[in-house]
C-alpha cells in the first residue's frame, strides 16, 4: 500500500500543470498548486500516506457534510429536508440559477452553496461562534484530533470577498429561506475555514465508512445520518462532476475548493487527498486522477 501511494503521487503530480488554484478567495490563491498528498486509514488503524500529506488546508465544501450532520442531529430529517432538497443540480456549486424553481427558494441539495447556507442557518447555538464551534467539534471527534481549529486568515479572506455567497444569501433571505444574512454566512465561512491534513480527512472518511464510529470505536454520528450523508457524497459530492466521478471512481467522496477530497470505501477505509490545482468544475485535478487510478488498481468501486 505504501509503495502504491508513493507511485500514484509521483505519477499524477505533473497533471497539476493542467489546473489552477482557487483564486476567488485571495488566501487560497497563495497555495502551492504543485502539491499532492494522500493518506489512507483502515479499520485496524494502519495509516499509509505519501506526498504532501502533512500539509494543512481548509475543508471548504467538505464542511458541508459536517454541518449537514449537525443540522440533522439538531432538527431531524423532516425539518431539514423541508428547507433543502435531495436532488443533484448539474450546475456549478455557487450557482444562483435554480433557486427560482420554487417560490420559497428551496435549494436542490445541501452540497451546493445555496443549500449549505440554508443548512448553516439551522445549526443551533447561542452565538455565531458557538454554532461554528459545534461543527468544528464534530470534525475533531471524527478525526480524533482535538487540535483541529479554524484558519482565521482564510476565514477573513473569504468573509471579506464573498460577493457571490452574499448574493445567494440575500436571495434566500428575500424568499424567507433564511433569517439573517451576515450571521448565517459567518457560520458558513467559519466552517469552510476548518483546517486539516490528509490524515485527518482519512480518519473522518473512516468514521463515515464505519457508519459514524471512529477509529477508536466511539460512536459520534447516528448510523442513519452517516448513511444519508454518504448517499449525498455519491450523488452530489463532486459538484456537477458527481456522475462522471461515480462512473470512473465509484466511491463516496466530497471535494472542496482548497483541493481536498474526503473519500471512503464502506467498511474498509477512509481516504484523504490534497491537491490544490483545480479543474474547471472546482475539483482537485490531481486528486481525482489519483483516486481513479487507486480505485481501479484495487477494484474499489461500490457499484
Ligand atoms: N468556501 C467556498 C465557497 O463558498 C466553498 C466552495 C467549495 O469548496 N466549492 O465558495
Amino acid at each position: 500500500m505504501q509503495k502504491l501511494l508513493e507511485s500514484l503521487v509521483e505519477k499524477h503530480r505533473p497533471a497539476a500543470r493542467e489546473g489552477k488554484v482557487a483564486e476567488y478567495i485571495p488566501e487560497l490563491a497563495k497555495q502551492d498548486s504543485r502539491l499532492l498528498g494522500v493518506a489512507v486509514v483502515n479499520p485496524k488503524g494502519d495509516v499509509h500516506a505519501a506526498g504532501a500529506y502533512r500539509t494543512r488546508f481548509t475543508l471548504q465544501s467538505i464542511s458541508k457534510l459536517i454541518s449537514l450532520m449537525v443540522a440533522l442531529m439538531d432538527h431531524g430529517e423532516e425539518r431539514v429536508f423541508a428547507k433543502v432538497g435531495m436532488e443533484p443540480t448539474g450546475d456549478p456549486f455557487h450557482s444562483l440559477y435554480k433557486l427560482e424553481i420554487t417560490e420559497e427558494a428551496k435549494p436542490l441539495n445541501p452540497m451546493i452553496n445555496a443549500g449549505a447556507i440554508v443548512v448553516s442557518s439551522l445549526i443551533r447555538g447561542k452565538s455565531v461562534e458557538e454554532r461554528a464551534e459545534r461543527v468544528i467539534q464534530l470534525v475533531r471527534e471524527m478525526a480524533d484530533n482535538p487540535e483541529i481549529d479554524m484558519n482565521r486568515a482564510v476565514y477573513r479572506s473569504e468573509r471579506d470577498t464573498a460577493d457571490r455567497n452574499r448574493a445567494l444569501a440575500y436571495f434566500l433571505k428575500g424568499c424567507g429561506a433564511i433569517d439573517d444574512v451576515e450571521e448565517t454566512l459567518d457560520v458558513y465561512f467559519r466552517q469552510c475555514s476548518i483546517c486539516v491534513d490528509c490524515i485527518d480527512l482519512a480518519r473522518m472518511g473512516l468514521c463515515l465508512a464505519q457508519n459514524g464510529v471512529t477509529l477508536r470505536g466511539k460512536r459520534v454520528i447516528p448510523g442513519d445520518i452517516a448513511r444519508l450523508v454518504k448517499t449525498f457524497m455519491v450523488t452530489c459530492g463532486m459538484y456537477n462532476a458527481s456522475g462522471e466521478f461515480a462512473i470512473r471512481v465509484g466511491i463516496p467522496a466530497k471535494s472542496g475548493v482548497s483541493g481536498g477530497i474526503l473519500a471512503l470505501v464502506p467498511g474498509r477505509m477512509g481516504i484523504g487527498v490534497f491537491g490544490p490545482a483545480l479543474d474547471k468544475k472546482g475539483n482537485s485535478i490531481t486528486g481525482i486522477r489519483l483516486l481513479e487510478d487507486f480505485s481501479k488498481k484495487l477494484g474499489l468501486s461500490i457499484f
